[in-house]
């Protein structure tokens, strides 16, 4: 497993763009990284969104190893997982992140699939 380390500012902006749409509900999607950069989102089809938790069918997902975790987001203004959180990060990926409302720059945190935070850089442009 490739150790992710950073991720694409725009790719997070999107991520609190769909997240503010959503709003009240979830927003969930998959994350895809390269060389150790998370560059892109990926929707999941079927993904349920409840003001409680996103229902994920990541069964649906296309079978593409670079695909690294989830990210979901939190309609209040919360980083911590909750119980059900962590069972994904255990199931699914190594790399999972939360944004938390109001979706801004001082509001998301990454973990890994034992629930410990994760640093992340944010990084203008990836080669
Ligand atoms: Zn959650």
């Amino acid at each position: 497993m490739e150790k992710i380390t950073s991720i694409l500012k725009e790719t997070l902006d999107l991520v609190f763009e769909c997240s503010k749409d959503q709003h009240p509900y979830e927003f969930a999607a998959a994350i895809r990284a390269e060389n150790g950069t998370i560059t892109e989102i990926i929707p999941i089809p079927g993904t349920i969104s409840g003001e409680e938790h996103a229902i994920l069918p990541l069964h649906m997902l296309p079978p593409d190893r670079s695909i690294c975790g989830v990210i979901h987001s939190h309609p209040v203004p919360d980083t911590r997982w909750s119980d059900e959180d962590l069972h994904l990060f255990g199931k699914f990926g190594h790399i999972h992140i939360i944004v938390a409302y109001p979706y801004s720059k001082n509001s998301w945190k990454a973990y890994n699939q034992k629930g410990e935070a994760v640093p992340l850089e944010v990084i203008d442009t990836h080669f």
